[in-house]
């Protein structure tokens, strides 16, 4: 069994919430659409286990001037003087054009580039749990950016191009289903990271 090796290193970890690629019912390529629930809820979660960045990657002009209009809005005095805690955790949303993006974004922070895990309910050929990735990123000197998908999940390409699988959150069904909505798979992956599961 895995054991974490040294408990008070601590990787950064970046997340991005991907609207492109992005599978539909019928396994085909498309763009998904931005929704204000994710972009609030998962930026709190983002928050609260310190995050360094949540990135939501859509290619879409239309998009991102919507994800721009919510962060300007919470960015103003207006927004954060009615709600600050709301406004605080949005600090930490960036839009980009793509996963690339948000990989050279972390990279000329870090000066490393970051490794990629990727997350989906079903996971073919799957490299490890949390406490793996943390063991890897700590012994690498890396940081780490998670990858969640939209729609049907995330393209098969942008699983096998991951450095990293993680194997999915299975819970409790007798019938094996496991099918969260990215918000809650979001907050489950964030707190085992936290905890070094
Ligand atoms: N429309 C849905 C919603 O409202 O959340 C989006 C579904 S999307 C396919 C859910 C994403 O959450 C997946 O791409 C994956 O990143 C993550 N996810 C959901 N269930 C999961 C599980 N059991 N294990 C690992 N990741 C999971």
């Amino acid at each position: 069994m895995a054991t974490r090796i040294f408990m008070k290193e601590r990787p950064n970890i970046y997340l991005a919430l991907v609207h492109y690629p992005i599978k539909n019912k019928r396994g085909e390529e498309v763009t998904t659409s931005v929704t204000n629930l994710d972009i609030h809820d998962i930026a709190r979660t983002c928050k609260t286990y310190g995050l360094k960045r949540y990135f939501i990657v859509t290619p879409i002009e239309k998009q991102k001037e919507l994800l721009s209009r919510i962060l300007g809005h919470w960015e103003s005095d207006k927004g954060s003087i009615y709600n600050p805690d709301r406004s605080d955790a949005l600090s930490i949303v960036q839009g980009v054009d793509n996963i690339n993006q948000a990989i050279e974004t972390i990279t000329s922070k870090e000066g490393v580039s970051p490794l990629v895990a990727a997350t989906a309910a079903q996971m073919p050929d799957p490299s490890g749990k949390e406490i793996d990735l943390i063991n890897r990123a700590i012994l690498d000197k890396r940081p780490i950016l998670l990858l969640f998908g939209t729609g049907w999940g995330l393209t098969a390409t942008i699983l096998e191009r991951a450095h990293y699988r993680l194997f999915p959150l299975e819970g409790l069904s007798d019938e094996g289903y496991n099918h969260l909505s990215v918000r809650s798979a979001v907050a489950i992956y964030c707190d085992r990271l936290g905890q070094g599961l």
